[in-house]
């Protein structure tokens, strides 16, 4: 289905970043993705996708940083001479209530979560743009559209990076660079490991679908937006979310 594209993919190395690339390879794609911390797992899941036959390019990047984004795409151009795919998914949390938020945790998310999907779109999109084709696929969540208590920082970035996609999706459609979102619900990943017992049985129970989700699940909605099937989509946002946000 991506034979002979080329995909990126920050935070690539674990939970939902690690299904996505997976899923991009199995595919037919061959996958640069981006890690800060996680260099074993970088390791395991390259080895992962060259069994499968396919090219892979692990890179360690800080998303936060303009400069690195830059540098990212130069070696994924250099590299595969084309980038078609771009999943910005790097993302963190970084929870309190407001009274108690602190400036450091305010700016850190912000930073991680919605910088970041700046530096790599506005880093990609000349490659993209000389191509006359391009998918770029942006991680929100279903906080981003619904909110959350104790989470307004990440609600913040997350409804910011709907209405970065929007335009973005405006500004590039006459490229054919298409521009969506995936919102996420709960998703089992070390994101939502933290959470105590007595709080997960809380979220299910909140889930129309009354499960959480696994990283494949949302794998399976980037792949069908970065796939052929999705070429008349541009601007959306697609909720995985079990009924969350209805
Ligand atoms: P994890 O905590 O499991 O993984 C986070 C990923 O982001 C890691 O690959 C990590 O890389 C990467 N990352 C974090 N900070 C940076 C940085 N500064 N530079 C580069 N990479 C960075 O999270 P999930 O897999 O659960 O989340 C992936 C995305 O999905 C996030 O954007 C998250 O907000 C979103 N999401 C998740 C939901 C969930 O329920 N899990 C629900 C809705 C949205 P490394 O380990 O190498 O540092």
């Amino acid at each position: 289905m991506l034979e002979g594209k080329v995909a990126l993919v920050t935070g690539g190395a674990r939970g939902i970043g690690r299904s996505i690339t997976l899923e991009l390879a199995r595919n037919g794609a061959d996958v640069a993705f981006t890690y800060k911390r996680s260099a074993q797992l970088a390791e395991s899941l390259a080895a992962e996708v060259r069994s499968m036959g396919r090219k892979v390019l692990p890179l360690e990047a800080d998303a936060t940083s303009m400069n690195s984004a830059v540098e990212v795409i130069g070696k994924v151009v250099a590299e595969f001479k084309r980038l078609d795919i771009l999943v910005n998914n790097a993302g963190i949390t970084k929870d309190s209530l407001l009274l108690r938020m602190s400036e450091e945790d305010w700016d850190s998310v912000i930073q991680t979560n919605l910088k970041s999907v700046f530096n790599y779109t506005k880093a990609a999109a000349r490659t993209m743009m000389g191509q006359r084709y391009g998918k770029i696929i942006n991680m929100s969540s279903v906080v981003g559209l619904i909110g959350n208590a104790g989470q307004s920082n990440y609600a913040a970035s997350k409804s910011g990076i709907i209405g970065f996609t929007k335009s973005i999706a405006k500004e590039l459609a006459s490229r054919n660079i298409l521009v969506n979102a995936v919102a996420p619900g709960y998703i089992d990943t070390d994101m939502t490991a933290a959470l105590t017992e007595e709080q997960r049985k809380a979220v299910t129970d909140a889930i129309p679908l009354k499960r959480v989700a696994k990283p494949d699940d949302v794998a399976k909605v980037v792949l069908f937006l970065a796939s052929p099937d999705a070429d008349y989509i541009t601007g959306q946002v697609i909720a995985v979310d079990g009924g969350m946000s209805v």
